[in-house]
């Protein structure tokens, strides 16, 4: 197995540039590495790798980035935090060609398994009017009526999924994330998620003596935030799994709202902000928290990082980051 070609989609990106990092740690030595962005915008390149920079929603490169792999994890979608996925929803919709292409490619080269990175946006949005919401059941996706743009792409993809296996045999590994957090991901340019978003505008707040942060609605919706190093386990864990042949939760069930998210960040940088609310911005659902009983059943496992050990590594990086300049570097834009 360690021997054998394990391809990476979306590996420019925040999770699959860890996941490469993971697969070499582990003694992986044929690991491919595909995304569309120029290499130097990566934010995790290793040069032992293959490094292919393709554009993924065309059949040609999907058909190249497959070739002789045995597994392939797709972690590509033009994608971001409620900022971008409200303001972008034909763009999203549009990864349905990566994955849809993928699938087909994967099917031509007799792919031995295919991970498809699914999310919790696509449950059903009654389902999370309240921010005292309990868990996001596995089931809970239907009747169908999930975020926008975004989350209808996202199951649409994991029923392309399901049918490929269905009627070809392809063999489908399919998770849904509830937001996944940590260094070397984006934190600035609009496409960053609220615990980088946050992390930042404190960092700013701290080094610019103007001690008020802006926070996107009225800071009581509530999540669940998965750090980076859960996500990989729970991501090859389920792809390694003979069991779990269905889309499964993989996120944290430590519910905060923002206005907690605020406080723990607040609480690594030793400050306190005065905390300006914009009604108007883009915040989501109310309510969302991951139910993790089927993870549990299945791998016997579920996400445990606390949120403040993996903000204050998140913390971290972004601190360095800002310092040293490299905000702009984190900006891509697909479109
Ligand atoms: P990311 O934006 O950091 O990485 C995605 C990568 O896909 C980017 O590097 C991007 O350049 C690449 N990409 C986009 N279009 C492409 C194309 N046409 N061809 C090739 N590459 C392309 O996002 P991420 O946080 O690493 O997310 C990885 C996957 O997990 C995505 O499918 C995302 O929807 C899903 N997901 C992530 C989260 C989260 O909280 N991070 C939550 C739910 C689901």
């Amino acid at each position: 197995m360690k021997d054998q070609l394990i391809t990476v989609c979306g590996a420019g990106g925040f999770i699959g540039g860890h996941l490469v990092k993971d697969l070499l740690q582990q003694g992986h030595t044929r690991v491919r590495a595909v995304d569309i962005k120029p290499l130097d915008r990566w934010y995790q390149k290793f040069d032992e790798v293959e490094n292919m920079v393709l554009d993924l929603q065309d059949l040609s490169a999907c058909r190249q980035a497959t070739k002789d792999s045995y597994w392939i994890y797709n972690l590509a979608a033009d994608m971001g935090g409620m900022g971008f996925i409200e303001n972008n929803r034909a763009l999203c919709m549009m990864s349905v060609l990566i994955n849809t292409h993928l699938l087909k490619a994967a099917r031509e080269h007799d792919v031995a398994r295919f991970y498809y990175a699914s999310s919790a946006c696509v449950y059903n949005h009654d389902k999370q009017l309240d921010p005292n919401v309990t868990g996001l059941k596995e089931e809970d996706a239907y009747p169908a009526m999930p975020e926008d743009g975004y989350g209808w792409e996202k199951l649409f993809s994991e029923r392309m999924c399901r049918h490929y296996t269905e009627d070809f045999g392809v063999v489908t590994r399919v998770a849904r994330y509830h937001n996944v957090y940590g260094p070397n991901g984006t934190f600035d340019g609009g496409r960053e998620k609220a615990p980088a978003a946050i992390s930042r505008k404190v960092i700013q707040a701290k080094l610019s003596g103007q001690h008020e942060i802006e926070i996107w609605g009225s800071g009581e919706q509530t999540r669940s935030f998965m750090y980076i190093d859960d996500c990989l386990h729970g991501t090859q864990a389920i792809m390694r799994s003979e069991n779990v042949t269905f889309p499964i939760n993989l996120g944290s069930e430590e519910k905060v709202s923002i206005n907690q998210l605020v406080d723990v960040v607040e609480d690594i940088a030793g400050i306190k902000l005065k905390r300006n609310y914009n009604l108007d911005a883009p915040k989501g659902v109310n309510g969302r928290n991951s139910e993790n009983t089927l993870i549990r059943k299945e791998l016997n496992w579920d996400p445990t990082i606390a949120l403040r050990d993996g903000m204050e590594k998140t913390y971290g990086w972004i601190y360095d980051q800002i310092l040293a300049g490299n905000t702009k570097d984190a900006v891509v834009n697909l479109s």
